[in-house]
């Protein structure tokens, strides 16, 4: 269903969406209108198919749908001014989405998106498609961050995190991811290797820890830089 969902410009590759009914937050939808995945792509000509599609390095930039799923499901805290970790960010497209989602106008809680890649080439890739995309001011101020590293370890300076996104498929959730999570804040991370799933891992306003299985997935893994193909 979701494989028939491209068009021939963004807008209606998002409506396209909207039609298969993928989206059941108008705010996703429209942070979703905001971001032009072509600017996320390395094929121009397949940027509005519903569809993964390789960055090099072993990764691939997920479907929109798998976007739109991410984002819906940590929308719930993903208030104006939230703070916000994107594991794995590769083309950059969701930290940019998150970021639209998250953006507010009070100056002292803008709202912050930190996205983390191994692949440093990827992270100066991902800078250049943001300012391509019109969002060089917002990693001039800081509301976008985008850090070359091992996003096993999260990234304490910037947290705590009110959602944290993993875009790769982890063995074991990771405890630093955990640590960093805000009270209450959420994690949306997909785990396993051969059977992988989502898993919520919810932390409660008394720090309590939670988790729940979503749904099953198919995800590069979250691994070693020299280990990824
Ligand atoms: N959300 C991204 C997904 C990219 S694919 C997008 O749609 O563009 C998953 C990404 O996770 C890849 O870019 C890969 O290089 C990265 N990755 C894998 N293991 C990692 C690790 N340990 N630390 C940081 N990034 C990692």
């Amino acid at each position: 269903m979701a494989w028939r969902c491209g068009g021939q410009s963004n807008s209606e590759l998002i409506a396209n969406l909207a039609k298969a009914h993928i989206f059941n937050s108008e705010l996703v939808e429209k942070a979703m209108d905001a971001v032009d995945r072509a600017n996320y792509v390395q094929d121009k000509t397949e940027a509005y198919e519903d569809s993964p599609q390789s960055i090099g390095f072993g990764a691939t930039i997920s479907a929109p749908h798998m976007h739109a799923y991410a984002s819906e499901h940590l929308l719930p805290y993903l208030r104006p001014g939230a703070k916000v970790l994107d594991v794995g960010s590769g083309s950059g497209y969701l930290t940019a989405v998150l970021h639209r989602l998250v953006k507010s106008e009070d100056k002292a809680n803008p709202g912050k998106v930190v996205g983390i890649e191994h692949v440093s080439e990827l992270a100066e890739w991902s800078r250049q498609n943001l300012k391509n995309d019109g969002l060089g001011e917002t990693l001039e101020s800081g509301e976008i961050e985008i850090i070359a590293g091992d996003g096993r370890q999260g990234y304490a300076a910037g947290g705590p995190y009110d959602a944290i996104h993993v875009g790769a498929a982890a063995p074991t959730i990771p405890e630093a991811l955990v640590q960093q999570l805000a009270s209450p804040g959420r994690m949306f991370i997909p785990v396993g290797t051969y059977e992988q799933k989502i898993i919520h891992v919810d932390k409660d306003e008394n720090s309590q820890v939670t988790q729940k299985d979503i749904m099953f997935v198919r995800y590069v893994p979250l691994t070693d830089r020299d280990k990824q193909a």
